[in-house]
């Protein structure tokens, strides 16, 4: 223990002092004595451990602990202070109490600290990551939240300001195919793009993971916004070079104005997340304002939600079955299973209405897992009507199709089923976007089964004709689109010649979609070597119920069978016949 300047200690004599001063420099907090001119009387091991090398060395200069000190001796209160202190060139904090006592008539100060820089570092980390995105460094929903809440209690009749709700594309996409890292880099150069051009009043905001928002204020008018808007897209969509890769992006908005589409933070993010909203629907990679339309969309939709998982809890669903026909024989080679929704005023809706809901919800998995179970509890009925060679198609979304984890628990599915060879899946070309995701880890997974894999809707995804060649798939399923009217379509025709003959040649099945007329059956007859074909002309898609009834039914009449039903049907919604498309 250090003691200075003892003469002026007069009382600090005899052995009990002695005793006191041990236990003293024992103390792990640093304890210091001053009297009350601020002459330092005494200051503990600890306390000259934290001062540094000279026990002077915090007092001096520290005006903050002179105040408090005089505050202590003027008020007779303990004063707590946190001190910041420079040791050995690093910060240090303090926190010291100050308490006056008097002895023989004389007044002193005793301060005790303890060195709590640790703590304040920690509570720092903290305050950071409550406030701060770590990987961009932008400020979290709660900053710009307050300060939206600040702008909007100061502003006044003439006031507007925008927030614009920012979602990159496909940002899942991007994540699968390049991995995380390059994912992170991306989130980073991007947001530097967006800040790039804001003045020090506006405020941008990472608020969760590929999903910005910016706060422009003060604005002039809706057109400036939009015009500001559009340049930072534009410089959104230049490429990202990241870690040697190029990446392409682009970046959805919603934008809702201050006070026209709301006066409080919350309804205003709401509402440009509806905007933003519009703007994935309509393709993407551009703005949209808010408007009232779109409230009346969001209770349309936010209705069908809850039906489609009440739906899928009760599990009011259902299969309507389309054959796939020769053409000259009209014998049926395999039956499509195509979903159906019971609604909850017994309505059967097609899955137009409700699979993409369903497939964005993250209910898909489980409606897919349904109708297998429905194949599965329907396969003697399907072998007795269609035969027991048929091949069983399923769809499966192309968001599924690339899912390993999904794709694994289905073809453990199928397996469990045992009759895995009878199956085909199909999907639709976009799956293949990633194609050696799905070739490398996905295709063997079926093969390993004997399932067959289809590629639906040809010519209207992503995909090319170059692309299909890289595709190892057992058939093709010509889009509808094509067939309409074929007969009377040049265009048509020749897209029809090249995928016939490019699938010839690399050995698939050419299923033509959608003929409803004898004319487009006939074209396809005397033009092309297609043997295949599904369609209304043959039959709609048909509810095994309706065939119970009829049965015993010989093979070859079995699809006659199924247009005599459709004929007679007075309930066509019953046939499960789909919305025009
Ligand atoms: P898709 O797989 O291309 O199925 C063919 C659709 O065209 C069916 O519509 C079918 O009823 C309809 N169709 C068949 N022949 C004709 C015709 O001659 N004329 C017309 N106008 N339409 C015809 P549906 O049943 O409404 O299904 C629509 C789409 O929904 C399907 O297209 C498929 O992509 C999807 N889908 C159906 N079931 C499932 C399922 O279980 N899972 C998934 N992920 N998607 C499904
Ligand atoms: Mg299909
Ligand atoms: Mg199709």
């Amino acid at each position: 223990m250090i003691s200075v300047d003892q003469d002026k200690y007069r009382a600090a004599t005899g052995s009990e002092i002695e005793f006191l001063r041990g236990i003293i420099r024992m103390m792990p907090a640093g304890v210091s004595v001053q009297d009350e001119f601020g002459n330092i009387l005494l200051v503990n091991d600890a306390a000259a451990r934290m001062a540094g090398p000279s026990p002077q060395a915090p007092m001096r200069g520290l005006s903050q602990r002179r105040e408090a000190c005089e505050e202590a001796l003027r008020t007779g209160q303990v004063v707590v202070t946190e001190e910041v202190v420079k040791r050995n060139g690093a910060q240090q904090v303090l926190l010291t109490s100050h308490s006056a006592v008097r002895l023989s008539g004389r007044k002193f100060v005793i301060s005790a600290s303890t060195d709590i820089t640790e703590q304040k570092d920690f509570e720092d980390q903290l305050f950071r990551s409550a406030y701060f995105d770590s990987l961009t460094g932008l400020p979290s929903r709660r900053v710009i939240e307050h300060h939206a809440h600040s702008i909007i209690a100061r502003a006044g009749p003439r006031d507007r300001f925008a927030l614009a709700f920012l979602d990159i594309d496909n940002f899942k996409h991007i994540n699968d195919y390049y991995g995380h890292s390059i994912g992170d880099g991306l989130l980073v150069e991007l947001s530097k793009r967006l800040g790039r051009d804001l003045r020090d009043s506006d405020m941008l905001s990472r608020i969760s993971g590929d999903e910005f928002l910016l706060l422009l204020s003060p604005i002039e008018s809706a057109q400036d916004v939009d015009e500001f808007m559009k340049s930072t897209l534009s410089q959104l969509t230049a490429p990202f070079f990241i870690d040697g890769s190029e990446i392409f992006a682009s970046t959805s908005v919603g934008i809702s104005l201050y006070p026209d589409d709301g006066r409080a933070f919350e309804v205003l993010c709401q509402n440009a997340d509806l905007a933003m909203y519009r703007v994935k629907n309509e393709g993407k990679g551009a703005t949209a304002f808010f408007d009232a339309t779109m409230e009346r969309e969001a209770v349309a939709r936010m209705k069908i939600e809850q039906a489609l998982r009440l739906a899928i809890l009760e599990r009011r669903f259902c299969c309507a079955f389309q054959p796939k026909v020769d053409i000259r024989t009209h014998k049926v080679k395999g039956i499509e299973a195509l979903v159906r929704l019971r609604d909850d005023e017994g309505v059967i809706q097609a899955p137009g209405s409700f699979i993409n809901l369903a497939s964005e919800l993250g209910l898909i998995d489980e409606l897919t897992h349904l109708v297998l179970a429905e194949i599965v509890k329907s396969i003697d009925l399907i072998n007795d009507v269609f035969g027991a060679a048929s091949t069983i198609s399923i769809n499966v979304a192309a968001r599924q199709a690339s899912n390993t984890t999904f794709m694994a628990s289905f073809v453990r599915a199928l397996e469990e089923t045992g009759f895995p060879r009878r199956f085909m899946i199909e999907v639709t070309e976009d799956a293949f976007v990633a194609k050696g995701h799905f070739q490398c880890e996905i295709l063997p997974m079926l093969r390993r089964l004997g399932v067959g894999i289809s590629i639906d809707d040809f010519g209207t995804g992503f995909s090319s004709l170059s692309a299909l060649a890289d595709i190892t798939a057992d058939e093709i399923k010509i889009d509808r689109s094509f067939i309409t009217n074929i007969h009377l379509r040049p265009r048509s025709q020749g897209i029809l010649r090249a995928i016939e003959s490019l699938s010839e040649s690399l050995g698939m099945t050419v299923i033509a979609e959608g003929i409803e007329t004898y004319e487009e059956l006939a074209y396809l007859q005397a033009t092309s070597k297609i043997r295949y074909a599904q369609g209304y002309y043959f039959s709609q898609p048909i509810f095994l119920e309706q065939l119970k009834s009829v049965s015993p039914v010989t093979s070859s009449a079995r699809v006659e069978l199924a247009s005599r039903i459709r004929e007679q049907s007075r309930h066509p919604h019953l046939l499960g016949r789909g919305p025009q498309r």
